[in-house]
């Protein structure tokens, strides 16, 4: 068995979105603090965090970009939807600030060899941290889904996709598209994961990303894992 971490890491320089806090991480307790029962001396230490539901590797809730009531909370979403089968498209040609077309979902589709599965999870490999990662255009400059693209991949059934860049799509009016398309088709995405070269050219796996249980939660950190047997 083989476990690959598409996740990154949480700190307080982890790149937040522009329209969401920042991590902050504080010391809450060390071990300069002893505590006495009895006899005994005990000391631990505690981190205190803040951030967005949005910080870090994190899945979108329903409710975050469906405005209509009843629209799901990251704790309403089935647990199935975080431990499927998946795949992964190379899409690492993509220009910075691209859509990704639906000719090249597909051309990249053949190429993997695989067929996409209702249900599945479908990862899209852009090279995006290795070009942006830790830079000041990773908040603007990532490529992304075509709105088509995203249609295409509810067309075939899919649970949800995920994608390195903080947005499933470029900047502005399209990522707005791009989430009010997975509204109206009932899927959704991940957004800022990592490693996802490590999948190129491996066929399919099993994807695992259980959200936080977050009450009314509009998203949460995943600690997201590709699992091959
Ligand atoms: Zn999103």
């Amino acid at each position: 068995m083989e476990l690959i971490d598409l996740s990154r890491e949480l700190f307080h320089r982890t790149q937040a979105h522009p329209s969401h806090p920042p991590v902050i991480v504080t010391v809450w307790g060390d071990h300069s603090e002893k505590k006495v029962a009895g006899n005994t001396v005990f000391t631990s230490k505690a981190l205190s965090l803040a951030m967005s539901d949005h910080a870090g590797s994190h899945v979108d809730a329903p409710c975050h970009f469906d405005p209509r009531p009843g629209a799901l909370s990251i704790d309403q979403m089935p647990l199935e939807r975080f431990f499927t089968s998946a795949i992964c498209l190379d899409l690492s040609h993509v220009a910075l600030k691209g859509q990704v077309t639906v000719p090249e979902m597909e051309a990249a589709l053949a190429a993997s060899g695989e067929t996409i599965q209702p249900g599945d999870t479908v990862l899209l490999h852009m090279a995006t941290n290795d070009r942006l990662l830790g830079k000041p255009g990773y908040l603007h400059d990532f490529p992304g889904l075509a709105l088509e693209s995203v249609h295409w991949l509810a067309d075939k059934g899919i649970g949800m996709f995920g994608v390195e860049a903080i947005s499933p799509a470029p900047e502005g009016e399209p990522n707005f598209q791009a989430h009010m398309a997975c509204a109206e088709r009932g899927i959704t995405h991940m957004e800022c994961l990592a490693n996802l070269d490590r999948l190129i050219g491996r066929g399919r796996f099993t994807f695992i990303g259980f959200p936080l249980k977050i009450r009314g939660g509009t998203a949460s950190p995943i600690r997201a894992v590709a699992l091959f047997p």
